[in-house]
């Protein structure tokens, strides 16, 4: 039978984020839900070594760190539900949300941190060589391409950020487009043209990531020629995919405040929507940073400015009664 489960702090999504806002919202005495979605523990559940989140000498596992936050933030009282909400209701005192269970939530506040998911090409290879050489995310894996020959797939902003950024580990970068021009800003793509460490390729799109690489890893990307149709090989040990993010935000559409992007909006520097009670955290509503730490850190202050909200809500209404 479906059943209405009441919170203080309803949380919707498990990654770095919203479990952040959990740890935060329980030992606020706020008793939050959380509930998972599809990917529980989000992204990082899909990485092996990660390098960059503090307070670790020696590299962890994505997924071991993801249980760690999982295991701390039950251990401080947080309610952990598998379940995926398929509908939001953001009008009323209490926000609902409906779950694909059929159970309902209703929480005084709501945090959502349902995150950005990279866009891939989809072609073959890429998913088995994934974390093996093909990776989304120069910031989180290009430090473990030092000294190599490595290759950016895209053309916006995204794309030429990554491949300068990647000049800080390797020599030899080159940007794969598949037109004869970039979509990137022009200061982005002037920097992009003066480096001596960039090299771009006009006009191919990768066709298959190959491996056979070292530990099985990724060997060469084949290319074809988008004019002529002719086929190529480029060698390289590190692909990165830089095609663009998916924000989660489809169920809160003509609800809450989003960019051209479909990311929420958020009053600058802190997790407030538009709506009243209603906060955002992580990759959801940060199309810049997109780390776990970062997601952490809004996480956190999405909690507390809920816990805020809601005394200040109580005071007032404890306030309106006495008079
Ligand atoms: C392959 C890879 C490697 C990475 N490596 C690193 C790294 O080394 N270091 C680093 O700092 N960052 C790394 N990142 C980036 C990092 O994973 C993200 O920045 C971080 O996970 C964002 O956290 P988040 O909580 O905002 O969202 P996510 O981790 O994306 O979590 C989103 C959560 O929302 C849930 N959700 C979505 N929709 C719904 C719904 N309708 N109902 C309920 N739940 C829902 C999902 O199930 C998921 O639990 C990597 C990313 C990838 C993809």
């Amino acid at each position: 039978m479906a059943t209405t489960h009441k919170t203080r702090m309803l949380i919707i999504g498990s990654g770095p984020a919203g479990l952040s806002a959990a740890i935060y919202g329980a030992r606020a005495g706020m008793e939050p839900i959380v509930v998972q979605g599809l990917q529980p523990g989000g992204q990082l559940t899909i990485t092996t070594d990660v390098e960059n989140y503090p307070g670790f000498r020696e590299v962890i596992q994505g997924p071991w760190l993801m249980q760690e936050m999982q295991a701390q933030a039950e251990h401080v009282g947080t309610r952990m539900m598998w379940d995926t909400i398929t509908s939001v209701d953001l009008s009323g005192e209490k926000f609902t949300a409906q779950g694909d269970s059929g159970d309902v939530y209703e929480g005084d506040t709501l945090v959502i941190a349902t995150g950005a998911q990279a866009r891939w090409l989809g072609v073959p290879g890429e998913q088995e060589l994934s974390g093996k050489g093909v990776s989304a995310c120069a910031t989180c894996d290009g430090f473990f391409y030092r000294g190599k020959k490595v290759v950016v797939i895209g053309g916006g902003n995204t794309a030429v950020e990554e491949a300068l950024y990647l000049t800080n580990h390797s020599e030899d970068v080159t940007l794969i487009h598949r037109r004869d021009s970039l979509r990137a800003e022009k200061i982005l793509q002037d920097r992009l043209f003066a480096h001596p460490k960039i090299n771009v390729v006009w006009n191919k799109r990768v066709d298959s990531f190959l491996g056979g690489g070292e530990g099985g890893g990724l060997r060469a990307l084949k290319l074809i020629d988008t004019v002529t149709g002719e086929e190529s090989e480029i060698e390289t040990e590190g692909a990165f995919v830089a095609i663009g993010h998916a924000p989660a935000t489809e169920l809160f559409k003509g609800q809450l405040a989003m960019d051209d992007t479909g990311y929420l909006l958020v009053e600058p520097g802190t997790p407030k929507t538009d709506v009243p009670g209603v906060f955002a955290c992580g990759d959801v509503m940060d199309h810049v940073y997109r780390q776990a730490i970062t997601a952490a850190g809004t996480g956190c202050m999405a909690a507390l400015d809920a816990e805020r909200f809601l005394a200040e809500k109580e005071f007032a209404e404890a306030a309106k009664v006495e008079a």
